[in-house]
């Protein structure tokens, strides 16, 4: 069931809270019945989510109310609002909250080419434009390089836009790409330590939905929220 990542009491007397969800609590993908889907997601975290359509781009939306941008084409979010959850789903893809000590949380969705495209970068940004800078990031579970295989040439270019801490194997010593690799490099790159990364692979365990391994179109969520101190 859902399990919280990180929860940081902040100088500013808010607490941030990181939730991943999983199978068992349901499909948050996009696009089901709308009233199914509420009641899924105020089961992981209380509150209106944002959501977002997932385009694999580097857009990044200011959330200035619970619940505001929901639907827009945009694979990342930052607010300094408290109670308005964001949300990005997931299903072999790294989702990555950051967390800046004055109040201000982003999340991401992070595939190969989010990735190569900076993604994490453009997050990194927003948060300052909001007024903070990212003191830690929380990395979610994603397919991990034991089965995420790469035809030698598609590597090749990540590797050339990543640099070579992508190039892996799989378990039984195909080429692979390591997304966990990728984003440590990025987020070093950015002086923004990793707090917490949780390396189930989304593909090895059960608990998680996989599109690598089942090509299913169902989707768990990591949801990043700022709350008043209680
Ligand atoms: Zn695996």
């Amino acid at each position: 069931m859902a399990r919280e990542l990180v929860r940081r009491s902040l100088p500013s007397g808010q607490t941030a809270r990181v939730v991943m969800s999983e199978a068992a609590d349901g499909d948050l993908a996009v696009g089901g019945p709308e009233d199914l889907l509420t009641s899924r997601r105020k089961a992981v975290v209380a509150g209106r989510w944002t959501w977002l359509h997932q385009v694999h781009g580097t857009t990044v939306v200011d959330v200035s109310e619970p619940g505001g941008g929901s639907g827009s084409l945009a694979d990342a979010l930052v607010t300094a609002t408290t109670v308005a959850p964001l949300a990005v789903q997931v299903a072999d893809c790294v989702p990555v909250a950051l967390i800046s000590s004055t109040g201000v949380v982003a999340i991401a969705h992070a595939g190969w080419r989010g990735l190569a495209d900076g993604v994490l970068e453009r997050t990194a940004e927003a948060v300052l434009t909001r007024g903070g800078r990212a003191a830690e990031a929380v990395v979610g579970p994603h397919i991990g390089a034991c089965c995420y295989e790469f035809g030698q040439d598609d590597l090749q270019n990540l590797v050339d836009q990543l640099g070579p801490s992508v190039r892996s194997r799989t378990s039984d010593g195909r080429p692979a790409a390591d997304l966990a690799a990728a984003v440590r490099a990025v987020l070093d790159g950015l002086s923004i330590p990793v707090a917490v990364a949780d390396g189930t692979c989304t593909s090895c365990d059960d608990r998680y939905w996989s599109y690598r391994a089942t090509g299913t179109a169902c989707r768990q969520a990591m949801v990043v929220v700022l709350e008043e101190a209680a």
